[in-house]
């Protein structure tokens, strides 16, 4: 089957409403050739100013995290509905981030993945595993009762609408990017754990993350399930997020 790139930016705690306006009047004006689907993900005070700035542009809006609450006394948390009200098409669940510095555990993640779902909202559900966890030969068991969490929460039908990253921790934010092999090695994996679980999983989009860069990104983009970045750093910086972009591209069927 034949899957469509995606490049998610993910911008993190990062950005002024004068920077963006920068960034953003960048990516439109000189992203014009890129073919691919595209999406930034801001903190969430910027998502309206960005989703204005994005209107009729080809990149879509998306947002770092959501509530597990759909409404209510749950102060400082921002709910799906909520996402969707501002113009987000996509939301990210379970960064590394926010599993290993805000505690979120797989089952919090999996009723995340839940709640964005049933809001309509394309959830990108990260998984990977620790620099340790590697070297201790656990890599595949982390990552597959992570893509198990998340399965037996929405059942096969709801884990087929899932768009999976994959970001070894001891990849992100220190410019040790995986090989593009042992990368592939783990996206097949993934893949393969989903069939297991009767997930249509040709189907499903296994997106790479971790110290990706225009530079790097064609090799990896060429392994045959990797089907596109998330993107932190890098997404930051407008020719370097346009070339990662343009390798998606390249590559998209
Ligand atoms: C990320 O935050 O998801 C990420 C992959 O960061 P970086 O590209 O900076 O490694």
């Amino acid at each position: 089957m034949v899957r469509k790139k995606l490049v998610v930016g993910n911008w993190k705690m990062n950005g002024s409403r004068a920077q963006n306006d920068v960034l953003l009047s960048a990516l439109k004006e000189e992203g014009r050739d890129v073919a691919v689907e595209v999406v930034v993900c801001p903190p969430y005070p910027y998502l309206g100013q960005v989703g204005q700035a994005l209107e009729g542009a080809w990149i879509a809006l998306g947002a770092q995290n959501i509530s597990s609450f759909n409404a209510g006394a749950y102060t400082g948390e921002v709910s799906a509905s909520m996402l969707v009200d501002l113009g987000c098409a996509w939301v990210i669940v379970g960064h590394s981030e926010r599993r290993s510095l805000f505690g979120e555990a797989n089952e919090v993640v999996a009723v995340k993945v839940r709640a964005a779902l049933e809001a309509g909202l394309n959830p990108i559900v990260c998984v990977g595993e620790t620099l340790g966890q590697r070297e201790d030969g656990k890599a595949e068991a982390v990552v597959g009762e992570q893509i198990d969490s998340v399965v037996s929460a929405l059942g096969q039908d709801g884990a087929a609408k899932l768009t999976v990253a994959y970001e070894p921790v001891w990849a992100i934010g220190t410019g040790r990017v995986a090989l593009p092999e042992q990368a592939q090695a783990m996206h097949r994996f993934i893949r393969a754990r989903l069939d297991l679980a009767g997930v249509a999983a040709e189907g499903v989009r296994i997106l790479y993350g971790g110290s990706v860069t225009a530079e790097n990104a064609p090799l990896l983009f060429v392994q045959p399930d990797i089907d596109g970045a998330l993107v932190g750093g890098a997404s930051l910086v407008a020719p370097g997020f346009l070339g990662i972009c343009r390798a998606a591209s390249s590559m998209a069927a």
